[in-house]
């Protein structure tokens, strides 16, 4: 087993756009858009904002599943991954959007990797949010950097926005997706997987 274990963000850094925006503007009833102001100002925190977000959507999980048609992947990703595991380097997502809409690009692109981020529990699209190892970790991110750091593992944290950024000062490695809000906080920028595969086969010999 690598000592290195990558814990990865899913919109815009697995996807090229953002998932969770199109499902918004089609089943959310209500001002959405007001929490993502509400969040960048600092007046609620993400957990409070993708609640209320979400609790917005008037569908089920098959009519949104199917509304998304097919949703494309930064190129090289796949790859990447089975580079990764043929290094025995595990590769978690770690994403701030829904657990299903996750699931459902993966498969689309046969893929299969351990997902951590919210499920939805009721029709209402009450969220479970993943639990915390630490109970003082501001997010789930930071809380999962620093649970693989307690179990000898260099993080590589790989990422693009506002939620990765507190998960990123934590790791021990980052790399952001180019002109990315991450990006101007951590120099190492990259737009193809094919990139950073280079990089995790220096890293590793
Ligand atoms: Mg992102």
């Amino acid at each position: 087993m690598s000592d290195y274990i990558i814990l990865c963000d899913f919109d815009g850094t697995i996807t090229l756009q953002d998932t969770c925006v199109p499902i918004l503007e089609q089943f959310a009833v209500g001002d959405w858009e007001k929490y993502d102001k509400l969040l960048s100002e600092g007046l609620i925190n993400l957990y409070e904002c993708m609640q209320k977000q979400f609790g917005m959507i008037q569908a089920n999980i098959p009519s949104i599943i199917s509304s998304m048609g097919s949703i494309p992947i930064r190129p090289g990703f796949a790859d990447f991954i089975s580079s990764c595991l043929s290094q025995k380097i595990n590769v978690i997502i770690v994403s701030a959007g829904l657990d299903f809409v996750i699931r459902s690009v993966l498969l689309q692109n046969n893929l299969d990797l351990p997902v951590v981020a919210a499920k939805v529990k009721d029709k209402r699209f009450q969220l479970e949010f993943p639990s915390l190892h630490y109970p003082d970790s501001i997010d789930f991110k930071v809380d999962q950097v620093k649970y693989y750091q307690t179990q000898q593992k260099k993080v590589i944290f790989i990422g693009d926005g506002n939620s990765d950024l507190q998960g990123a000062m934590q790791a021990d490695l980052v790399f952001a997706v180019k002109n990315s809000f991450l990006n101007s906080h951590f120099k190492n920028g990259f737009s193809s997987f094919l990139d950073l595969e280079k990089i995790l086969m220096s890293l590793n010999n």
